[in-house]
């Protein structure tokens, strides 16, 4: 809180650092007093291409004289460009688009059910697909859920990496299993390919809908578009927002063809989905990264960054999709961040690195150097 007010009239559910960031550009950022800070944080997974990026401004600027929002009653290029932008090169047909990823994977359990006219769906212990009821009872945290029931039900949560586990968890019953690639909040845990492989099976052989929540690791964050393109898992819907919009509210759905008729006109919708600046920001975004030399680049950085720092930490995750396991995560970020970096815990004993894609070796050096001393 600023130190002239006293009182915040905000609800108190975050536990907000006593810091107000008022400027940033590119991975730096500055507090109100002037500190600067190295933003390996971005929003958590949210700034893809740094704060104020010259591009991204341009876009919003321009957008911002033309039109800001229609609604959906109109028809909209901007969504059309943005949806043939994500699916081009993939097996997805169809994208819908809304404002968060809570607000994805409603539509994807929603899209679920409709499309299979089953209830039931398998999602992980550690998973973390959002706040609202579908998305929260899809969440396999308690932590998450507590005093908020009775929740959505048919949802059962499995260990991850598990394949027994998982194979007594499906039926006939089971319209979908839910996943992340890595799961960012709970932990920075990477999907195993022996894991993989029982998914991927365990679809085929029962018909089972495969909805991967690509919130955190889509849009070129892992090194590749989308994460679940380094598996052998091929997801009939994939969930995005974070990165999508590089900070600006967006969220996404991919899906194949045939699920098209199963989300008819008139059976989904949000007012401000797909709205225009959010969409011509993302269209500028992802256009961007997913230039193959820009991915390229986020791999090889990445790659940098985990050399430099393996023998001095535990480096898990994929991709800018980074995890240094650590004894107590929230008095490390603390430690880091009056050294001028800023990481954000991913539980009690893991830290995210999430710096803007197009970091650069100087900022990652400097980094490395906070991170080792
Ligand atoms: C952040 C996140 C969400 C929730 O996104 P919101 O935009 O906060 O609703 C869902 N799934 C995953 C994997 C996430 O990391």
């Amino acid at each position: 809180m600023p130190e002239t007010q006293t009182k915040s009239h905000l609800f108190p559910n975050y536990a907000r650092r006593p810091i107000e960031l008022v400027k940033g550009q590119g991975t730096k950022v500055w507090d109100a007093e002037g500190n600067e800070y190295l933003d390996f944080i971005a929003g958590i997974a949210v700034l893809a291409l740094g704060h104020a990026h010259p591009k991204v401004n341009e876009t919003l600027n321009h957008q911002s004289e033309q039109i800001w929002h229609v609604s959906n009653l109109f028809e909209s290029s901007g969504q059309e460009k943005l949806a043939a932008l994500l699916t081009a090169d993939t097996h997805f047909e169809h994208a819908f688009f809304c404002n968060s990823g809570a607000e994805a994977n409603e539509a994807a359990i929603k899209l679920a059910r409709r499309h299979t006219g089953k209830h039931h769906i398998v999602t992980f212990t550690n998973s973390f697909h959002g706040r609202t009821f579908g998305a929260m009872s899809a969440t396999g945290q308690e932590k998450v859920q507590q005093g908020f029931g009775p929740l959505v039900s048919r949802f059962t949560h499995v260990p991850f990496n598990d394949p027994d586990a998982l194979k007594g968890a499906v039926s006939d019953e089971t319209a979908a299993i839910m996943l992340e690639i890595v799961q960012g909040e709970g932990g920075v845990n990477p999907v195993t390919d022996e894991f993989a492989e029982t998914i991927q099976s365990l679809c085929d052989e029962h018909g089972l809908l495969l909805i991967i929540d690509e919130v955190q690791t889509g849009i070129g964050r892992t090194g590749t578009r989308y994460a679940y393109e380094q598996t052998v898992l091929k997801p009939d819907i994939i969930t995005l927002a974070k990165g999508l919009g590089g900070g600006f509210p967006i969220g996404g759905m991919l899906g194949t063809a045939a699920l098209g008729t199963s989300l008819g006109p008139g059976s989904h919708g949000t007012t401000y989905g797909g709205n225009a600046l959010a969409v011509a920001v993302s269209n500028t975004v992802v256009s961007t990264v997913f230039e193959p030399d820009f991915l390229r680049d986020v791999e090889e950085k990445a790659d940098y960054l985990a050399l430099q720092l393996a023998g001095h930490y535990e480096v898990r995750g994929l991709g800018l999709l980074m995890g240094l396991v650590v004894e107590d995560s929230a008095a490390f970020a603390t430690d880091m961040q009056s050294k001028g970096l800023l990481v954000v815990p991913a539980g009690p004993n893991v830290v995210r690195l999430l710096p803007p894609l197009n970091v650069s070796y100087e900022e990652l050096d400097a980094a490395i150097e906070i991170l080792l001393n």
